[in-house]
């Protein structure tokens, strides 16, 4: 579904990322790890068109999404992306939004788009704050509309970077146990997290980056009983 191959990023001469190779099937959920520095977030803003790429090739949907010329706004219509802090519009209610990119972007109408904005509400259950303002709503609850949000883009992959880094802890539990429920449903996801125990749980596959480079790719049972790297094993000793 998604194929990166020899991907480079650099800014300015430092380079970030190399070498990167990573094939993503449908349905799968890779969770990628690794120190803080190392290019996490840069890779998932390179899938989505955040950042610009020096080299390599990204497929998609018949494109190559590292060239230069690619409609970055119509490929975010099916690659998702959630981030660290919400960037909900203040100024908007829940609803609005929601509704924001079905309207403006996909050209819905606002019927069949508030249904479905509607239902995915109600299944992270917030429907009742539908007409809040983000000020008005808890962190775990900003971060639950702006997966909804997302979501009612109808996304084939979603891409999200620790969406729960500024939750307090008592939140972090709701925020993740939406994304499990995505992944039990068989949504392509890639997941930057430092929530080890939920990358167990959610991962088909564990990427571990360091310095820019994928150092290894497992099974999260392989990767957290027996790293092959020793860098992974380093970074393992520091969360346990
Ligand atoms: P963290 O776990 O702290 O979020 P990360 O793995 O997501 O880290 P990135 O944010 O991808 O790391 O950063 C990778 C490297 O690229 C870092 O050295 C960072 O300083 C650098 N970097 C990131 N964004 C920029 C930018 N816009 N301009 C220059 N350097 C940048
Ligand atoms: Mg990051």
């Amino acid at each position: 579904m998604l194929e990166i191959e020899g991907l480079e990023k650099s800014f300015g001469d430092r380079k970030v990322l190399e070498g990167i190779n990573l094939q993503v099937g449908k349905g799968e959920v890779i969770v990628i790890l690794g120190p803080s520095g190392c290019g996490k977030s840069t890779f998932l803003r390179c899938l989505n068109g955040l950042e610009p790429v020096q080299a390599g090739r990204i497929h998609y949907r018949s494109q190559d999404l590292a060239k230069p010329d690619v409609d970055f706004r119509e490929v975010r219509q099916h690659i998702g992306m959630v981030f660290q802090n919400y960037e909900l519009f203040p100024h908007m209610t829940v609803i609005e939004n929601i509704l924001l990119g079905p309207l403006k972007v996909q050209k819905r109408s606002r019927d069949e788009a508030q249904r479905q904005a509607e239902q995915l509400l109600e299944r992270v259950g917030l429907l009742d704050r539908k007409d809040a303002y983000p000020r008005q709503l808890s962190g775990g609850q900003k971060q639950r509309i702006a997966i909804v949000r997302a979501l009612c883009m109808n996304p084939e992959i979603m891409l999200f970077d620790e969406v729960t880094a500024s939750l307090d802890p008592e939140m972090v539990r709701e925020v993740l146990e939406v994304i499990l429920g995505l992944a039990k449903q068989g949504m392509t996801m890639l997941i930057v997290t430092h929530e080890m125990g939920f990358a167990r749980s959610v991962g088909d596959r564990i990427v571990f980056m360091d310095q820019g480079k994928i150092c290894e790719i497992s099974s999260p049972e392989q990767f957290f009983t027996s790293p092959s790297t020793e860098r992974a094993q380093h970074f393992l000793d520091i969360f346990q």
